[in-house]
């Protein structure tokens, strides 16, 4: 293996393989889930450099892990602990390559940071919609990797849906140049989608090209109290029928997921806070291209019929870009004031929008028939059926505790029960190394087959992220 290093220092410069110091930053996950140790971490400066590091460690037998900004969710991005496996930053990897304004499309490499290209696309005068609260962190590439949702898909769609086309090298170290920006090509199987949500586990992305969108000339953002979530399955109704394409965000947050808010973020205005008869909160975003006037008369007659429907208790309409802002930040302030609270057992489950109330009663209920006291975090992205279902010990209980004695409890009931709705025990974050008996227990062996058939074809010697995903 020492000759391997040398090897690798040879393709991207001494400076940029690191084997010694702090290293924790790319062998620990992001919510601290597992911490691994490599043999070495390469950071390849161009997608030649990447192809090349990929036979080298190839010949060598030595397996390699993709990393983008490693904030993934399911532990998909760093090592084991054997200290045989590479870790292949794209870090270095991040320029935006070029825009082509008139096919409303943007080309860029893979470790460009996802706020990096929504800035660098809004000074050229276009939206990039994806947008998700890591995305100060993390790259484009992870995004397509892990399939990333984020808040804007009920207008936008997810990664994959903003993804015309993909260069990659394969785990044989051949580049494969996809980057064609077209929205219309039928010439056999899709090679991209095969890529987009494949955890590292098919081919490296070094670049993508990706679509744009005109900037809206309004965004408003409102917040409204519901009296449950049949009635906020409802307002999604008439958000969609009064605001066509125009509903760029619909996210559903529990009291009790609020409160933690205000009991961890004192700091932080959090509208309807504990309203009697309104178990829900809804933040709806409207984004116009007219005008600010015409997108407040829509938010209006929108607000008008909630109220008459009663399906609306209360709403508020921010004012300016601040206020929009602060009702954001008390949405995206919730994993973190979860977390002030205690460790916890998360889901990130997506169920057909109109099962989502009748999933939630029942699945409530069991869970507290179940383990007497236990505490319901409840929020997500409720216009794209995207639930973040956690579950947090019961008020004076030991977290660390309930975590260790309940974790398979409870995810066996949760996702007995997401299966009974005909749902997904994964939207949004993947199956990384996290969720890979998961899939194995709920994937139907046709389709668990096929996706084995897949990476025995494109990855033969499984050098690409063993062990994530689906095993060899
Ligand atoms: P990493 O974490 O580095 O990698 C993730 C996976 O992709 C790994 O399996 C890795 O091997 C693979 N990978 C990375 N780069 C490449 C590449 N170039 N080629 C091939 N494989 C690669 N996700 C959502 O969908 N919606 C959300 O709203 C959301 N909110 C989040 C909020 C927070 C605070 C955090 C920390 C995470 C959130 N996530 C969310 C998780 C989300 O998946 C990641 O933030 C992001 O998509 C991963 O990008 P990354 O560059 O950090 O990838």
């Amino acid at each position: 293996m020492t000759d391997l290093i040398e090897t690798l220092r040879g393709i991207a410069g001494a400076a940029h393989v690191l084997t010694d110091g702090d290293l924790t930053a790319y062998e620990q996950d992001w919510r601290r889930r597992a911490r691994g140790k490599s043999l070495a971490v390469v950071r390849p400066a161009s997608t030649q450099e990447v192809a090349a590091v990929v036979k080298a460690c190839v010949s060598a037998g030595a397996s390699i892990v993709p990393q983008g900004g490693n904030t993934g969710l399911s532990v998909g991005s760093t090592p084991d602990d054997s200290g045989t496996q590479v870790v292949l930053s794209l870090q270095r990897m991040n320029a935006v390559r070029n825009f082509d304004a008139a096919n409303l499309t943007v080309t860029v490499e893979a470790g460009c940071i996802l706020q990096t290209l929504q800035e660098a696309a809004e000074k050229s005068g276009f939206l990039f919609p994806l947008s998700l609260a890591a995305e100060g962190s993390c790259t484009i590439g992870g995004n397509l990797a892990t399939n990333a949702g984020g808040t804007q898909v009920v207008r936008y769609g997810n990664s994959r849906d903003l993804c015309l086309g993909l260069e990659v090298v394969t785990a044989q170290g051949e580049i494969w140049d996809g980057l064609s920006g077209l929205r219309k090509d039928n010439t056999g199987y899709d090679l991209r989608d095969l890529f987009v949500g494949s955890e590292g586990t098919l081919g490296i992305i070094t670049a993508a090209t990706m679509k744009l969108y005109p900037l809206p000339a309004a965004q408003l953002t409102a917040w409204a109290a519901v009296p449950s979530l049949n009635h906020a399955v409802t307002l999604l109704g008439l958000a969609h029928r009064h605001l066509g394409a125009g509903l760029t965000g619909f996210e559903v947050m529990g009291q009790f997921a609020l409160s933690l808010v205000g009991k961890h973020m004192p700091q932080l205005r959090v509208p309807f806070l504990g309203l009697e008869g309104a178990p829900y909160c809804v933040l709806l975003e409207n984004s116009d291209s007219e005008s600010e006037a015409h997108a407040r008369s829509q938010f209006e007659r929108l607000l008008e019929t909630a109220f008459e429907d009663g399906c609306v208790l209360d709403a508020v309409v921010a004012e300016n870009l601040t206020q929009a802002h602060q009702l954001w930040h008390v949405r995206e302030s919730i994993p973190l004031a979860q977390a002030e609270e205690g460790l916890n057992i998360k889901h990130d489950i997506s169920i057909p929008v109109s099962s989502i109330p009748a999933f939630v009663a029942e699945t409530d209920a069991l869970l507290q028939r179940e383990i007497p006291g236990v505490r319901l975090v409840n929020f997500g992205h409720l216009g794209d059926g995207n639930l973040h279902y956690n579950v947090q010990a019961p008020a004076e209980g030991d977290s660390k505790a309930f975590l260790r004695d309940e974790e398979d409890r409870v995810n066996s009931l949760v996702y007995d029960s997401v299966k009974q709705f005909k749902g997904s025990f994964s939207a949004e974050h993947g199956v990384g190394g996290l969720k890979v008996e998961t899939l194995e227990e709920h994937k139907s062996p046709v389709a668990l087959e096929m996706m084995r058939a897949i990476k025995k074809a494109l990855d033969p010697t499984n050098c690409l992220n063993p062990g994530r995903v689906v095993r060899a």
